[in-house]
């Protein structure tokens, strides 16, 4: 081997080296805090966005699709760090694993639609469950098929749209299918997509997994979404015991940078202009916590 040749092999080795440590070392995660549309107080979404910003709180979550309302999403969010975080959109009443074509062929329209507003809004993805009880009478093999078939597609849409499908596994009072993160993990590397991933939600995780950091250290190569509540009573953080500092220190362990954004309820009687600022105080301090 000429001399030139041998250096610049080294030099490619230790080049490759460098970058496969440096995507390996995950960055330090950050506590990004947001709020689904409907929770946040306000006449309007200016007003909504205006109290979310104002409280430190930079994402977004509307319902559904909202394509008919990007012009006044856009207003909203201008002049303010807060950004759509993700479109919780759910499960189209199981169409998509539907055994029905018609039905599953309008159900993979309507998500491809929503990825498209996405995309537009630059969020991190659009948050679809296959189905609640009573939305599919399939046992889970069978939907497991159907998503490796139906997903790729998906998948392929939402990168060129660039944002995911996030698979939201639920607790068993809610659905039968895909009840923890690693079940939505094994699909996601099945289908292994850069369009499809998955998120977490504290109140399912505290019903359904032994270890919540285990758990988002398993979905962490997907994981691009978090929800937030209690476990008890899903209602806002510090309104009653709960411990977010085991899930936190998953966050943590895979270099988390989404956003963790408030789908709850609130203890009745109590004013979220009061409650909201105080459960991000709590969730700071939490994850101050779950640095130790
Ligand atoms: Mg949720």
């Amino acid at each position: 081997m000429k001399r030139r040749q041998f250096l610049t092999g080294a030099a490619a080795t230790a080049g490759a080296v460098l970058s496969s440590v440096r995507a390996q070392a995950p960055r330090e995660a950050v506590l990004r805090l947001g709020s689904q549309e409907s929770r946040l107080p306000g006449a309007n979404l200016k007003e909504k966005v205006a109290n979310l910003a104002a409280w430190g709180g930079t994402g977004l979550e509307p319902h559904g699709n909202p394509w008919s309302r990007l012009a006044e999403i856009r207003e909203a969010l201008s002049g303010t760090e807060v950004k759509v975080s993700a479109l919780c959109w759910g499960s189209h009443k199981g169409d998509l694993v539907s055994t029905d074509p018609d039905r599953r062929k309008k159900g993979i329209e309507d998500l491809r639609a929503a990825l498209e507003t996405a995309g537009e809004l630059g969020a991190q993805g659009v948050i679809f469950v296959p189905c609640f009880h009573k939305e599919s009478e399939l046992p889970p093999a069978e939907l497991d098929k159907i998503l490796l078939d139906i997903l790729p597609p998906l998948g392929e849409h939402a990168a060129r749209c660039r944002t995911r499908v996030l698979l939201e596994p639920l607790n068993k009072g809610e659905t039968f299918y895909l009840n923890r993160v690693e079940q939505a993990a094994e699909i996601c590397r099945k289908v292994n997509s850069p369009g499809i991933a998955l998120m977490a939600d504290f109140y399912h995780m505290s019903r359904e997994e032994a270890d919540q950091a285990a758990a988002i250290v398993t979905g962490g190569p997907w994981l691009h979404h978090v929800h937030v509540a209690t476990g008890k009573s899903r209602i806002l953080p510090a309104q009653e015991e709960h411990s977010f500092v085991e899930g936190m220190r998953g966050l943590r362990k895979v270099g988390y940078q989404g956003w963790c954004s408030l789908e709850c309820g609130i203890r009745k009687g109590t004013d979220p202009m009061v409650e909201i600022p105080k459960a991000f105080e709590h969730l700071r301090e939490q994850w101050k916590l779950s640095a130790l």
